[in-house]
């Protein structure tokens, strides 16, 4: 990920040849020669950009995390906040394009409806109840320590001979095109560590 400062005079940190930022700074420019010929009030220009998505923030280049193609996108932050998410028309691959996901990725980012604890319903209950982190991530790995020793599979018979195999079938881990590289690096690590042998991604199916 890639930061930049955004606004007039923060440097681009984009590739070599007019960018978004840079047709902005020439647009700047531009008002300093109005200035010189008295056409534009500079300070009220300035104050007028306080309101602008550009001003006071600063930019990231991501990926859209929605499939395999990556798109190139730029999230603006400001105090923190995410305020907006674009394609990013200095990417090699998708030169600013994003399709109708992608486009949505903001909206689904900052959405009300997105849950933001986990949920559980018990076997034979009828209704889902807020967990915490903690008791969610416990009840997984309670099932998963339990489901993995009761389908052990320690040896199996190759021409006659007992090998030991160590894994387990009983249980199969599934990756998204929204993990990074890091992400699956580790998320390998363990399943592997674990004894699965059923590891896929979704960018395959
Ligand atoms: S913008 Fe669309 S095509 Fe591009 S990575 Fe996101 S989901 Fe895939």
């Amino acid at each position: 990920m890639r930061e930049t400062e955004a606004g007039p005079g923060g440097p681009s940190g984009h590739a070599p040849g007019v960018s978004r930022r840079d047709l902005l700074r020439l647009g700047f420019r531009g008002a300093g020669g109005l200035t010189l010929a008295g056409l534009v009030d500079v300070p009220a220009a300035w104050a007028a950009t306080e309101s602008m998505k550009l001003s006071e923030v600063n930019e990231f280049t991501t990926s859209c995390n929605f499939c395999s193609c990556g798109c190139g996108m730029v999230a603006t932050v400001r105090d923190g906040k995410l305020v907006t998410m674009e394609g990013d028309v200095d990417h090699p691959v998708s030169h600013g394009s994003l399709c109708v996901k992608g486009i949505s990725m903001f909206a689904t980012h900052a959405s009300p409806k997105r849950l933001g604890t986990p949920r559980y319903r018990a076997p034979g209950s009828d209704h889902w109840e807020e967990i915490s982190w903690k008791d969610a991530a416990e009840k997984i790995a309670r099932k998963i320590h339990k489901t993995r020793d009761e389908n052990w599979i320690a040896t199996e018979k190759v021409d006659g001979v007992d090998v030991p195999v160590n894994r387990t079938e009983a249980i199969a881990f599934l990756g998204g095109a929204q993990n990074t590289n890091e992400e699956c690096y580790l998320f390998q690590k363990a399943a592997r560590l674990l004894g699965l042998v059923f590891v896929e991604h979704q960018a395959r199916l």
